[in-house]
């Protein structure tokens, strides 16, 4: 196992993070695949990774993740609390609920957690978070009460994750990308504002689904090679924690498919839309381009029925505004010259071929 610095934390982290929703137990509607593992089974699994050089453990508060923050608080005891890292969040964007929301964790965990993160922040509640009396100034207390030890934000959003990088608050960021969706990674590569903070990155495998398309070894170098603190890969299975943490050598560049060619293998199947998920194009009018292309993308790779249910919820509104949309701003800002407006047409007909 390699080891990087979590940003200015003054801790280092295994250049891979064990993801725990593999390990809960329950039916959570999350994304990965999960295994209905019991506690014993989990924490041998969690303990197989640490062997292994694993330092840093990734979870949310019950039930976000099933009992998975109950099972790595018994694993961290049976460990030693000092040698793991405990990576938790919450989807409190009010003070008052995320203070709540981290004295449960701790109570779930059974002890403190080292970083404690806004979940799923996204633009309709980043103002709430970051205001004064939000979720962020709420972390900041619960570090002078030294319950957590780094605040942070996790989102899925660009933007966001800049604010955050900009916010001394911030000690810690969590974003997402893989081979496919590299455009977000990509940007934060170019930014200095990203620096001085930790960085850890989940939907490594998106959700699980890429490593029928492409090695896992793969998959890990393409993210490692970014500048981030961990990749976090869900782990429920001796076999899968040997792949995310069996790790000797220097991750470099060979072999890494540039972006065209990784579409390449997908359009063997379909027909992709060459999305890279960077966030550059706007919609004034309120529509997530790049989050309904990668519904698109999911349904293809193996999520159809998950991808299905979210597209349905505003794929005829985001159509029919691209329909009455004349000046097109969205164009203008995406460098891979995606017809984004016909692109949504097309998610639109699949959408209604499938749910009528
Ligand atoms: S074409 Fe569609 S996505 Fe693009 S700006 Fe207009 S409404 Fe938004
Ligand atoms: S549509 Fe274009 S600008 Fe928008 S996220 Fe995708 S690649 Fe980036």
């Amino acid at each position: 196992m390699r080891y990087r610095k979590l940003g200015d934390t003054g801790l280092t982290v295994s250049e891979t993070g064990f993801g725990t929703i593999p390990v809960l137990k329950g039916s959570v509607p999350v994304l990965p695949d999960y295994y209905n593992l019991n506690e014993e089974e989990a924490i041998a699994v969690m303990e197989h990774a640490f062997l292994l050089g694993c330092n840093l453990y990734d979870t949310a508060i019950v039930p976000e993740y099933g009992d998975a923050e109950v099972k790595l608080g018994k694993f961290a005891a049976r460990a030693g609390r000092e040698r793991i890292i405990i990576s938790d969040k919450a989807r409190f964007f009010d003070g008052n609920e995320m203070y709540q929301a981290v004295l449960t964790s701790c109570e779930n965990l059974g002890t403190w957690a080292d970083l404690y993160f806004v979940h799923q922040v996204d633009a309709e509640h980043e103002d709430e978070v970051f205001k004064t009396g939000g979720a962020l100034d709420a972390l900041t207390e619960l570090k002078k009460e030294g319950r957590i030890r780094f605040a942070g934000v996790a989102s899925h959003y660009y933007d966001t994750l800049l604010r955050g990088a900009m916010d001394l608050r911030v000690d810690v960021l969590q974003g997402s990308g893989n081979l496919l969706e590299r455009g977000m990674l990509e940007r934060m590569k170019k930014e200095p504002r990203f620096r001085k903070k930790g960085i850890l990155v989940n939907k490594v495998y998106a959700a699980g689904m890429l490593p029928a398309f492409f090695p896992a070894d793969l998959l890990i170098r393409a993210v490692l090679f970014y500048p981030i603190s961990s990749a976090l890969i869900g782990v429920g299975s001796f076999a899968q924690a040997d792949m995310a943490f069996d790790r000797k050598e220097q991750p470099d560049e060979t072999g890494i498919p540039a972006f065209e060619e990784a579409l390449s293998v997908l359009e063997k199947k379909f027909s992709p839309i060459p999305c890279d998920r960077c966030q550059r194009c706007g919609c004034p009018y309120g529509t997530e381009i790049h989050t309904i292309f990668r519904q698109y993308l999911y349904y293809f790779l193996g999520k159809d029925h998950w991808a299905l249910r979210k597209l349905d919820m505003g794929i005829d509104q985001s159509a029919g505004r691209c329909r009455a949309c004349t000046r097109m701003p969205c164009l203008a800002g995406c460098p891979r010259k995606i017809r984004i407006p016909d692109e949504i047409q097309k998610v639109q007909r699949l959408v209604r071929t499938h749910l009528g």
